[in-house]
């Protein structure tokens, strides 16, 4: 049995990136294979002290969103402020079934949710920051108080959130793990996914198998 949280000094913690269900296959914005993850994401999160999962949540007139002005196609990249942004299908809006877990993740150990793109101006790949940082989501702080010095992280997508995230997580100081079977990647180029893991690792986050964690 996985010890408590409170009998850790540094508890082992999972981050459950976006695991939602319009990132599922029949959601707004598919991820291939999305739905494969959450049978290994709920195995892990046997193996964890503490359990942080995020949700994209998003108002309805979101910037990211490709029907929103200035109306272009999904895909398409505009500029927001000083930051680009890619335009998705809209999805993930506030307290629709599209944002909720999907029924077949375990929640019931959840102990923080972090929402994120909640600001219509701004989007948020990362749990920690908005993409132009100029608000933080309370992650880092929370993490701190709870004394948490890695963390391993798994979810959708490899090559926005997940990897967002990791990259935030290791850039705090956190030792950073990323579980690849429990993530899938958008792929809107062929080899996004496997690209954005070969940068994670370059950068010096671990990659790891979720059959292959080290404790
Ligand atoms: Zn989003």
């Amino acid at each position: 049995m996985p010890k408590p949280a409170h009998d850790h000094p540094h508890p082992r913690t999972l981050i459950l990136v976006d695991i939602q269900n319009d990132f599922l296959p029949e959601g707004a914005l598919a991820v291939p294979g999305g739905n494969e993850i959450i049978q290994v994401a709920n195995r892990l999160q046997n193996r964890f002290d503490l359990l942080v999962a995020t949700q994209d949540w998003h108002p309805a007139n979101h910037s990211s969103f490709a029907r929103n002005p200035p109306h272009r196609k999904p895909g398409d990249i505009v500029q927001l402020g000083k930051v680009e942004q890619t335009l998705w299908p809209a999805h993930c809006v506030q307290g629709t079934l599209g944002a909720a877990f999907p029924p077949r993740l375990i929640q019931n150990r959840l102990d923080r949710i972090v929402k994120k793109g909640t600001s219509t101006e701004v989007d948020s790949y990362s749990a920690f920051f908005d993409n132009a940082r100029l608000k933080a989501t309370g992650l880092l702080e929370y993490l701190k108080e709870k004394r948490v010095v890695e963390v391993y992280i798994c979810g959708l997508a490899t090559d926005y959130c997940v990897k967002h995230t990791a990259l935030d997580a290791l850039s705090l100081g956190f030792k950073t793990w990323v579980v690849e079977d429990a993530c899938r990647g958008v792929n809107l180029q062929p080899y996004d996914a496997p690209h954005a893991l070969q940068a994670m690792n370059k950068a010096g986050i671990k990659i790891v198998s979720s059959r292959h964690l080290p404790f």
